[in-house]
């Protein structure tokens, strides 16, 4: 007789492995199918917030340390020509993880919660069955009662059936360099560079004895690669030292169907990254809990949809409506941000709390609204104002 599981995760990335190992340590069959074989490489910068953090190590436990490269604590900020700014203080501001030990410890905890760990498996798609869905690769096909489609930004899940999200794609190109190449850099602070190209930034996060560079924005991929070459030699780094790596990030834009019945995606395969930083590690990670515990609630069915869809709204898709408009603010003019910061300090621990997980996007904004920050934007846009005035009358 053949197996039905009771789930198949499709991806074995951050939001897959915690999907199958939330499953499973519920007590579900469970199979996790990935087409590559660990551990694998991802371009990926690695930056996990302390919010992503608190989610990844009870997963992990101790092994979390294992995947650690560096912390970083201080983070320096410029914008188009602007003196930059330093930040830091206290706890990390976040680490830095190698994303191929991350993912590999990851799936190894999913596997040991009872899940079977398929790899080396291309899913090609996923049909409906008489009475189950059927999970087609050149290699078998795995029949299940939900399926969850953690297959990233391409994912074949949403396409197979139709379950069409239409995220915004951020393209983003990444490389790694040796510290070695980069003198003078502190092992424990990042550069972030706004402005470097519309609607996006460039940066320099330490990853142990490597240093990932990359640039990623709302806008079309052949302006990123002069945008990072430009970027490396105004810190005195080599361009041609790096071997570039590109990809996207599926930064959330609006509201969209992300399940149809017990198929319900996740993570990049949702479109849930963040478009103000990126970060897309936290919301695979959150949204692969959201999708296992709908489905733990409701069994299979089309119940498990609308519970994982209304979890969504209520928690990662109404904040990143804030976080759009955040980001919107900031890419409209990098300068601007860059001044209020600099006028406002606290408003960088605002920013913290977020990634921290002590506070809302939502909430955030709400600060903004109800304080003197408002203010002293429009200081600044009015002192803006008058001195263009001032330069065209001169
Ligand atoms: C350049 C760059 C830098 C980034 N930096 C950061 C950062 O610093 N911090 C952060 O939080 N986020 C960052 N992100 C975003 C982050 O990498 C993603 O949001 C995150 O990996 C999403 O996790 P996921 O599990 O949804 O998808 P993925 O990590 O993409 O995993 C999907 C998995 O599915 C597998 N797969 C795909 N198709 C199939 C198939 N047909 N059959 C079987 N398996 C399949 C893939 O091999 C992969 O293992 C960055 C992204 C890019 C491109």
């Amino acid at each position: 007789m053949r197996v039905i599981y009771d789930a198949v995760v499709v991806g074995g990335g951050p939001a897959g492995t915690t999907a199958a190992y939330m499953l499973a340590s519920a007590g579900a069959r469970v199979a996790l199918v990935e087409k590559e074989q660990y551990p694998r490489t991802k371009v990926c910068a690695g930056g996990v917030t302390p919010r992503a953090r608190a989610l990844l190590q009870p997963i992990l436990g101790p092994r979390w340390n294992a995947a650690v490269q560096s912390a970083v604590r201080s983070v320096v900020v410029w914008a188009q020509g602007r003196s930059p700014l330093r930040f830091s203080g206290g706890e990390p501001l976040w680490h830095t993880v190698s994303r191929d030990v991350l993912d590999f410890l990851l799936a190894n905890a999913a596997a040991e919660a009872g899940a079977e760990v398929v790899t080396g498996w291309r899913v090609t798609g996923v049909e409906w069955g008489d009475s189950v869905l059927e999970v087609r690769s050149p290699r078998g096909v795995l029949l299940a009662r939900a399926v969850i489609g953690a297959d990233g930004a391409r994912g074949v899940v949403a396409r197979s059936l139709r379950i069409r999200p239409q995220p915004r794609r951020a393209p983003a190109l990444e490389a790694e360099i040796p510290v070695s190449s980069a003198p003078g850099w502190s092992g424990e602070e990042a550069w972030v560079d706004h402005g470097v190209v519309p609607m996006g930034y460039a940066w320099m996060f330490p990853k142990g004895d490597r240093i990932s560079v990359g640039v990623s924005g709302l806008t079309t991929g052949n302006r990123l690669r002069p945008a990072l070459r430009a970027f490396l030699a105004a810190h005195s780094l080599d361009p041609d030292a790096a071997t570039v790596r590109g990809w996207m990030i599926p930064v959330w834009c609006r509201n969209e169907r992300v399940s149809a019945g017990s198929v319900l995606l996740v993570g990049d395969a949702a479109g849930l990254a963040d478009p103000l930083t990126g970060e897309g590690i936290y919301y695979a990670v959150q949204s692969a809990a959201l999708a296992a515990s709908a489905l733990l609630a409701t069994g299979p069915g089309p119940n498990a949809g609308r519970v994982y869809e209304a979890s969504l709204t209520e928690t990662l898709r109404g904040d990143l409506y804030w976080a759009m408009i955040l980001a919107r603010v900031v890419g409209w003019s990098p300068q601007l941000t860059q001044e209020w910061l600099q006028r406002y300090p606290a408003a960088f621990e605002w920013l913290r709390d977020v990634a921290a997980g002590h506070t809302s996007y939502r909430q955030l904004i709400h600060r903004i609204g109800s304080s003197r920050v408002a203010d002293l934007l429009q200081g600044i846009v009015a002192d803006r104002g008058s001195s263009r005035g001032e330069g065209t009358r001169g």
